[in-house]
């Protein structure tokens, strides 16, 4: 049983470095605390505290109802949101996949410049839960950053499910060899950058349309998630309850510049 308060932060030390693909390193973290991780799912998000500059171990919040506290906010840590890839409650880890898109950027920095016993802080989780419901029919789309959560979703689900992936991937290698889907669900596959996008959007279009009875899943960058969730919701009338349609990021924006109007969209 989770002895915890449901929102806690854990200083967590890079215990394996598995390069997946091309573009996606995945981090193996482990703490002893995370014997009583309050686990929802694999596909959950956490936020992810990174040390600042001259720092081995970042600052740890706490929570208050209305977000983080700091002792310090003069020093707070970079925070950025990642994927529950598989928590391991026998081993005490947290495996997060990492898009490597640059050293420039504070998280793929981190992740392109890990060594083993590197520190980091992670929440508890966060978002929707379950994620997905029942459905008759599935629809997932996303790009690498949505792959984690579309890898552990699959993983999970029922077995006679039925419907659509589209994956927008940087390269045919960044395409998992273990991704396995139920026999009634079709992969669908872009290989290349955002220019791509109207074509998936396009092929998407084709689809017969989804019902209430269906469900959507789609997440990545926001202009591959705005026009999908606007097919769903203008052509196909999917209710809200029907979907999860979240920009994970934003070209040319970093997390800071992009929080708030990420949260707009979703709200809206
Ligand atoms: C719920 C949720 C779950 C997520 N899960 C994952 C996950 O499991 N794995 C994962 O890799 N990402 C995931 N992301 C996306 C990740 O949070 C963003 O990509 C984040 O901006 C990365 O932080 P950064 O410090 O590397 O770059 P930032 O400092 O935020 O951005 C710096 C620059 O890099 C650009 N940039 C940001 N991300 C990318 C990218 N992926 N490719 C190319 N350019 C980029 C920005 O537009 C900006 O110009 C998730 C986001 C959300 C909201």
């Amino acid at each position: 049983m989770n002895k915890r308060s449901p929102h806690h932060a854990y200083l967590v030390r890079v215990q394996g470095i598995i390069d997946l693909s091309p573009n996606l390193r995945r981090l193996v973290l482990h703490s002893d605390e995370l014997a009583d991780y309050p686990h929802q799912f694999n596909g959950a998000h956490i936020k992810i505290f990174l040390a600042r500059h001259g720092q081995t171990t970042p600052q740890l919040p706490q929570f208050s109802g209305h977000g983080f506290n700091w002792t310090k906010p003069d020093k707070k840590p970079i925070v950025r949101t990642y994927t529950i890839r598989d928590y391991d409650a026998k081993a005490c880890t947290i495996s997060i996949d990492f898009v490597k898109h640059g050293n420039s950027a504070p998280a793929s920095a981190f992740a392109e410049q890990a060594q083993l016993g590197d520190m980091l802080g992670i929440s508890s989780p966060g978002g929707p839960n379950p994620m997905l419901k029942m459905a008759a029919r599935y629809l997932f789309a996303g790009d690498i950053t949505a792959l984690p959560a579309i890898e552990s979703l699959l993983a999970t689900i029922q077995t006679d499910a039925c419907g659509d992936v589209v994956l927008l991937l940087p390269q045919i290698e960044d395409l998992p060899a273990t991704l396995s889907l139920p026999a009634g669900m079709r992969l669908h596959t872009f290989y290349g950058d955002l220019s791509l996008v109207p074509a998936l959007v396009k092929l998407v279009s084709t689809f017969a349309p989804l019902t209430c009875d269906d469900f959507a899943w789609i997440a990545g960058e926001a202009t591959l998630v705005k026009p999908l969730r606007e097919l769903l919701r203008t052509q196909w009338q999917l209710p809200p309850l029907r979907h999860y349609a979240v920009p994970y990021w934003r070209q040319g924006e970093n997390e800071e510049s992009y929080h708030a109007a990420r949260h707009n969209f979703i709200e809206k």
